[in-house]
């Protein structure tokens, strides 16, 4: 398939490869859609064996970080940016001030902030080139490690979630299994213990797993956290963990959590709601370190990004009662309400609201 014909398909507006010889930059920017603002999305490094791969993976991601946006009633659109390299070894200053100096000849249609194999010191070389990148230190004004702010919205995912399914928000009622005590998990299960929930948790690192013990929840093995006895899933690590294998040991009466791409396919999804499981799609969920960076366009204080994460709350329930008004599962009912936003927004912005115009060489003689 052609590139023009690839991108026809996904809808995308614009493509940006990135060369630079000299200091081995290879990117590609991908801005998929500007209808509600300026295309925001992580910068991911990643050894991508092919170019072919790293194009697929940065107009998948672009395209989703559109719908993250717009079902969180953000005036953002949707884009990304990819690096072909290792992180390990093919770092350097000058390979991130190249990009931050592409990224600024886009004038602020792509906005980047960090994503897999970046941080905040990469970021900090970009800024030395583009106001165009969010998520820069605080001493900068930036917003700072998002983590614990993803982690607070998902609390409000989880709550519109039982309040949905139960009627009864009350986060100590449940008892939660939580995949992943990383950065974002580890927050979560502090907030859920705190409320008094009953936490399982599962990790690869024992660390992360004795840090989730030290505030109270109990450790399941790898494979256990799937059949525990839990009123609620919830996945803080990798994605496609909710498939054709998993969905039929759950007890769960419901998923929620922060990790990206739960559902292995589109059929997971039917699937859970096939069984009465309510999923609370993950790109609503984990919106939180999206609403984080983007208030550092205004100025960045905690109590706006506590503020905007407590609107996942409502985001959730829109999603909820689409799914009930148009009779499908949740998951499509989030990309329904993100289509409906661009759609109605961008209606508005097509009738000529009137400018003051310049009209250079003209006069007119207000004196008679
Ligand atoms: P992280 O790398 O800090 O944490 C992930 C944790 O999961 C690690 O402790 C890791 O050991 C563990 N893990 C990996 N595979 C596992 C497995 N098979 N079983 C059990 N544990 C496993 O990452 P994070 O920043 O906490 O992000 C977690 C998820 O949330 C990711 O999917 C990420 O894309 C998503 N997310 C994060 C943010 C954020 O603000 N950090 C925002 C939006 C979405």
């Amino acid at each position: 398939m052609g590139i023009f014909e690839k991108i026809e398909s996904t809808e995308h507006e614009q493509i940006v490869y990135c060369n630079n010889k000299d200091v081995g930059l290879k990117a590609i920017i991908a801005i998929h859609n500007t209808t509600l603002g300026p295309a925001l999305g992580g910068l991911r490094m990643w050894p991508y064996a092919t170019e072919q791969e790293a194009l697929d993976d940065v107009l998948r991601l672009s395209r989703g970080m559109t719908y993250k946006a717009a079902v969180s009633g953000l005036n953002l659109g949707g884009g990304k940016a990819v690096i072909i390299g290792d992180p390990r070894t093919d770092k350097s200053e000058a390979l991130f001030r190249a990009l931050g100096r592409f990224i600024d000849s886009l004038h602020g249609r792509y906005i980047s902030a960090e994503d897999v194999g970046i941080d905040v010191n990469d970021m900090e070389f970009m800024f030395q080139e583009t106001n165009n990148v969010v998520g820069v230190h605080q001493v900068h004004g930036g917003s700072g490690d998002p983590s614990p702010y993803t982690a607070f919205g998902t609390l409000q995912g989880i709550k519109a979630a039982l309040q949905w399914k139960f009627g009864d928000q009350d986060v100590g009622k449940y008892s939660f299994a939580v995949q992943g005590a990383g950065h974002v998990g580890i927050h979560l299960i502090r907030l859920l213990r705190e409320a008094g929930a009953k936490v399982f948790v599962t990790d690869f690192n024992e660390e992360a797993v004795a840090a989730a013990v030290a505030l109270g929840a109990e450790a399941v093995g790898l494979e256990d956290i799937y059949d525990v006895d839990a009123d609620v899933f919830s996945p803080c690590a990798l994605g496609a963990i909710v498939n054709e294998d998993t969905i039929p040991r759950f007890k769960f009466k419901v998923v929620a959590g922060a990790a990206n791409n739960q559902l292995a396919n589109n059929e997971a999804g039917d699937e859970l709601r096939a069984r009465d499981i309510l999923y609370a799609p993950d790109y609503a969920v984990n919106a939180g370190g999206l609403m984080n960076v983007s208030i550092e366009f205004e100025g960045w204080n905690k109590e706006r990004a506590l503020r905007m994460s407590r609107t996942i709350y409502y985001n959730l329930i829109k999603i909820f009662t689409i799914a009930e008004r148009d009779d499908i599962p949740s998951y499509k009912a989030a990309d329904r309400m993100a289509e409906e936003r661009i759609e109605i927004i961008g209606k508005l912005k097509l009738p000529h609201m009137g400018k003051p115009h310049r009209f250079p060489g003209r006069e007119r003689n207000s004196g008679n």
